[in-house]
């Protein structure tokens, strides 16, 4: 799972603050140097790191904490909160709609993990929220993508809504009137993922977003790729504007720095986090546990 290195380097930093006792500023800048390093070897982006170190630096050099009976404690909490913040502070919910059925459009670059997080997605909120999903099978161009989903859904035992390879826009709009008419209160569109961001993607994406008034657009990002994953948040979000992520393959990413990126860079919260190739593998995002976790 993410974060190991960092873990280390900040408990690292913190155990040097322990040995002094009584810290200075310069003592603090001393750690804030190793806690910079820890964060760019752990690929947080460039900025994102350089701006958490100011926050922290003149937070933790006030002269209350540093004449304080335990400096080092207050310099860690500070770091705590800082990262909590740059989680994203609160736990972010999907939203529901107040009329039925709450519409989310899955996007994602192919092979993100978009097609088995959300089956996954469908099943963790019928579970906890006691919805019925249904997914909507919007990814024409591979018909592998289509069959991929009716695997999922059956497994899960969640049904799934297709129309072979026809127009998205018709079948995501197709899909949301059988929900309606069949009781489905939470419907999925698994739109389609290409290699690289382009602008036949997009307009697919952005028409179906016009047509069908989504009421969060979740955008599925692969952990694994870093900083990439950050770009791609990036480009979503100027071209199609999304609500939230959800960011896969975190059990595959020894770093991190994706998840410490992203919401600064894009100020869209990671929703929920993929944690495994099993379709249960999948949780909401909590930044004030995933804090502790990076604390150690
Ligand atoms: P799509 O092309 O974006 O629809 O991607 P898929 O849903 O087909 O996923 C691509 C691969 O990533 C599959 O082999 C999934 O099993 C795998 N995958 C998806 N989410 C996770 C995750 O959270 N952890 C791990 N280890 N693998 C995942």
């Amino acid at each position: 799972m993410a974060f190991e290195g960092l873990t280390e380097k900040i408990s690292s930093a913190f155990k040097h603050l322990r040995s002094k006792g009584r810290l200075t500023e310069s003592d603090i800048k001393d750690a804030m140097k190793e806690i910079r390093m820890a964060l760019l070897e752990a690929d947080v982006n460039f900025k994102v790191a350089k701006d958490f170190i100011k926050t922290v630096t003149e937070k933790a050099t006030d002269a209350e904490i540093l004449e304080s009976l335990s400096p080092t404690q207050q310099v860690i909490k500070i770091v705590n909160e800082e990262l909590v913040s740059l989680l994203g502070g609160q736990t972010t919910r999907l939203t529901i709609s107040p009329n039925p059925p709450t519409i989310v459009m899955m996007a994602g670059l192919q092979g993100a993990g978009k097609t088995t997080n959300c089956a996954k997605l469908a099943a963790l909120l019928r579970k906890q929220q006691q919805r019925r999903p249904l997914l909507v099978a919007c990814d024409v161009y591979r018909p592998a993508a289509i069959e991929q989903l009716k695997v999922v859904g059956k497994q899960l035992n969640i049904p799934v809504f297709d129309e072979g390879q026809g127009d998205p826009v018709e079948i995501a709009k197709h899909g949301i009137d059988f929900a309606r008419k069949n009781g489905y209160d939470l419907v999925f569109l698994d739109t389609a993922g290409r290699l690289h961001i382009d602008e036949k993607l997009m307009d697919e994406l952005k028409n179906i977003k016009a047509t069908v008034k989504p009421t969060e657009i979740i955008l599925v990002v692969d952990a694994m790729t870093g900083q990439d994953a950050v770009t791609v948040a990036q480009t979503f979000d100027e071209a199609l504007g999304i609500d939230g992520v959800l960011m896969s393959k975190m059990d595959g990413d020894a770093r991190g720095g994706a998840a410490l990126s992203v919401k600064a860079v894009t100020g869209k919260p990671i929703k929920f986090i993929g944690t495994g190739e099993k379709l249960g593998d999948i949780e909401p995002f909590h930044p004030d546990r995933m804090a502790s976790r990076i604390l150690g």
